[in-house]
């Protein structure tokens, strides 16, 4: 049988790239989880995705009850799920002032990290009841929230800190809207939320890899830098990135060629390590890639787990 992968923001960027290169294969069904069901509609048609190999489920992951009726939806479509990607993201990078998820946290924290965290945790037990032979769980993560790398480096910092600002709930209201508890940022607010996703994939390994078999990974697929991820960011930015990446870093990589780098980590039988960073050399080919220490400190995952169920509600 052909494989079921869900993927969230799949109506643009890396997640539109991916499940066009899984559905081009003819062995994968894409779930495509959007905020815009006529958007990802348009662009899955626009991208000459087959008609029978997708299907778009409404998710907005600025709110967990959008989430929750998510995995309802995707339950009721009576498909197994083999592979989950969490690959959705805002970025925030001129925001002057916060803006908030429905439940009332800061956004890049509340989506990238703590929606996905309810969608994982929750999509676990259905992966755990899927036959097929190769079951995974990634969550993009980023070059940017590490600090090990030259990219990484580039203020603001990302930093966790003692996790005091999200242990408040992350609301501004009796704690800072910062997950280290500082002044609003939204760069960093993206950076921290990567190094989130990072640590919970890690986490996850930990907890649940030896007992279900789910390989977990995260990924740095190379800077897309022609993506909507930094629709947000100055004009004079937007055009002078993606050049500055394609021939001042050499980082730079096109949509089609990450699609087919994560593409390779949903469904390629010699990636299924658990618990790996993936990178890609100037060959494009994989490697395992080591994290900062930030990203890989057990004992902050472990908090960071503790907290975020907490929020959003599952403890
Ligand atoms: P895009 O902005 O093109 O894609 C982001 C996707 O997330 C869009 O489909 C967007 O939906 C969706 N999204 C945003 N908010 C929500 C929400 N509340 N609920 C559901 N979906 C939402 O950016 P990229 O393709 O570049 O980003 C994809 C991933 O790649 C992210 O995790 C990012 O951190 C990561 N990444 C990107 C890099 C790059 O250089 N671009 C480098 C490293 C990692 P909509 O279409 O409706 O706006």
């Amino acid at each position: 049988r052909k494989g079921t992968a869900v993927i969230t923001g799949a109506s643009s960027g890396l997640g539109l790239a991916t499940a066009k290169a899984l559905a081009e294969t003819g062995k994968w069904h894409v779930i495509m989880g959007c905020r815009d069901f006529l958007k990802a509609s348009r662009a899955a048609k626009a991208a000459g995705m087959d008609k029978d190999s997708y299907t778009v489920v409404h998710l907005d992951l600025a709110s967990l009850d959008s989430v929750r009726q998510f995995v309802k939806s995707v339950r009721q479509l009576e498909m197994p799920v083999d592979v989950v990607v969490c690959n959705a993201a805002v970025y925030q990078p001129t925001a002057k002032e916060p803006s908030f998820t429905a439940d009332g946290f800061e956004m890049s924290v509340g989506v990238n990290h703590l929606g996905h965290f309810l969608l994982a945790r929750e999509l676990l037990a259905d992966l755990q009841s899927s036959d097929y032979p190769s079951k995974r769980l990634i969550i993009v993560g980023s070059i940017t929230g590490n600090t090990n790398t030259l990219a990484g480096n580039v203020p603001p910092k990302a930093n966790l800190g003692d996790l005091r600002g999200l242990a408040g709930g992350l609301n501004g209201v009796g704690s800072s809207v910062m997950i280290d508890g500082g002044e609003f940022d939204g760069a960093k607010a993206y950076k921290d939320s990567k190094v989130c996703n990072m640590l919970t994939m890690q986490e996850f390994h930990r907890r649940y890899h030896e007992e279900t078999g789910v390989t977990f990974a995260s990924l740095y697929p190379g800077c897309i830098a022609t993506t909507g991820l930094f629709r947000e960011h100055i004009p004079l930015f937007r055009l002078l990135f993606p050049p500055f990446q394609k021939y001042i870093t050499k980082g730079y990589v096109s949509e089609e060629e990450a699609g087919k780098r994560l593409a390779q980590v949903v469904s390629d039988p010699s990636l299924t390590k658990s618990g790996v960073y993936w990178s890609w050399n100037k060959n494009s080919a994989s490697f395992e890639n080591q994290l900062s220490e930030e990203a890989s400190d057990a004992d902050k995952a472990k908090k960071l787990w503790e907290i975020s169920e907490k929020l959003v509600g599952l403890a």
